[in-house]
């Protein structure tokens, strides 16, 4: 049994390890919360001391383009908890900590169905909300009941519900409004019992065509994602990235008009009436980028979205190439690309 809370904060301390993309930037603080009790002592001693906070799950989608000049709290809280079913759902609280891949594989083996579509994308389940991880279809939103966060500046415990969560596409309230004011704890999913597959991307209709519709297991709909991923990103672990590192924008239907006009293979989906959501990877590849290298920094050469470090690139080299492909993205096609991963400090 514990008696106190006792975080160790550790002074400079290196997070090369600790980011996919790999880059070197030092901490001027740095603390691993494995308990509850102990974010309470860790939010007192950031208002005390008027530190900046970053909280750091699985470092798959920053950027460090320096040394972080404040307090690195790296949430490492773990436990699942069944909290409510019926006859069609289960409600399952998760701890921000958890590795998300590592869920969808428990879910699966449970027969908790709706996160198979999201396998293997890296980081923790605290972030996912963050900007409403989604891939194939499924974004987290369909599958999210409330998570519970800490008040940075009060210390005091919170829930959201989806419609406070505010998600929209790659986004939430905490991108937003409410940028750097919570921690998050927990969240809860509320997955079905009887499969409810989404198959309407392309390159899953394709990988599953020989099998009846009817007969298409979620696992096998993982196993399908996991192995288009692995054929066409690259693993953090040898090649170091943090996955698209642009939004892909979303134009309006004139401004697509215009465009299809000069570039008739232009990709596009329709996200309503007036809206169209452009394929940044496309646009980056017709650019002349996919496989460009810039030093130690590279545009990668099956996934235009996807930059690339090398071997010993610094945060603010890659920022550097991103920089120069968003000008010329806006140059060709009067498009401006907005950066996925969120950049520090
Ligand atoms: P981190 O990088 O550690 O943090 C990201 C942001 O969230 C930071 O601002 C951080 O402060 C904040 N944050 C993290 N945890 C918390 C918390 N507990 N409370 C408050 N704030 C927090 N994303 C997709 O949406 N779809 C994909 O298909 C996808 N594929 C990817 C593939 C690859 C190869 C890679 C490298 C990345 C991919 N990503 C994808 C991006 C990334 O994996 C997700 O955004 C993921 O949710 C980030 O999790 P993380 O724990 O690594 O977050
Ligand atoms: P893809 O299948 O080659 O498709 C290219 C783009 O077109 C995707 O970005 C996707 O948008 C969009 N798209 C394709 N089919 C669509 C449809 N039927 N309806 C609406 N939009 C459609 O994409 P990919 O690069 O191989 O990635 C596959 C999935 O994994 C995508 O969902 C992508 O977002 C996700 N992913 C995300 C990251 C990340 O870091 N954020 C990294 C790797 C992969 P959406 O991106 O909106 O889905």
């Amino acid at each position: 049994m514990r008696l106190k809370p006792v975080p160790l904060y550790l002074p400079d301390f290196n997070l090369q390890t600790l980011n996919t993309l790999a880059v070197p930037a030092k901490a001027r603080y740095y603390v691993a919360v494995n308990h509850e009790d102990d974010l309470l002592a860790v939010v007192k001693k950031v208002n005390n001391e008027n530190l900046p906070l970053l909280v750091l799950g699985g470092g798959s989608n920053i950027v460090l383009r320096d040394d972080y000049p404040g307090l690195v709290l790296h949430m490492r809280l773990l436990g699942k908890e069944l909290v409510n079913e019926n006859d069609k759902f289960i409600w399952l609280k998760v701890s921000a900590g958890e590795n998300w891949h590592a869920l969808v594989e428990y879910c699966l083996q449970y027969h908790y169905w709706g996160l198979e579509n999201l396998s293997l994308i890296p980081g923790s389940v605290g972030a996912a909300p963050i900007q409403n991880i989604g891939a194939y279809g499924v974004e987290l939103k369909d599958v999210f009941e409330e998570l519970t966060a800490i008040d940075i500046r009060s210390g005091l415990p919170v829930t959201f519900t989806r419609d406070a969560c505010e998600f929209g596409y790659r986004d939430s309230v905490f991108k937003g409004r409410c940028k750097d004011q919570y921690i998050i704890t927990s969240v809860t999913f509320k997955l079905t019992k009887t499969p409810n597959l989404q198959l309407s991307y392309p390159a899953l209709g394709e990988a599953l065509a020989s099998i009846e519709t009817n007969a298409i297991t979620p696992q096998q709909v993982s196993a399908v994602v996991c192995d288009i991923r692995r054929s066409k990103l690259p693993d953090p672990e040898k090649i170091p990235n943090v996955g698209s590192f642009f939004k892909n924008p979303v134009i309006s239907l004139t401004q697509y008009d215009d465009l299809k006009l000069r570039y008739p293979d232009l990709v596009g989906y329709p996200v309503d009436e007036q809206q169209i959501k452009i394929a940044a990877g496309w646009l980056i590849d017709r650019g002349g980028w996919k496989g460009y290298e810039d030093g130690a920094v590279a545009v990668h050469d099956r996934q235009a979205l996807v930059l690339t470090n090398q071997g010993h690139a610094k945060g603010d080299q890659v920022m550097r190439l991103a920089k120069k492909i968003q000008a010329s993205v806006l140059e060709i096609y009067g498009i401006t690309l907005e950066t996925e991963p969120r950049v520090y400090p």
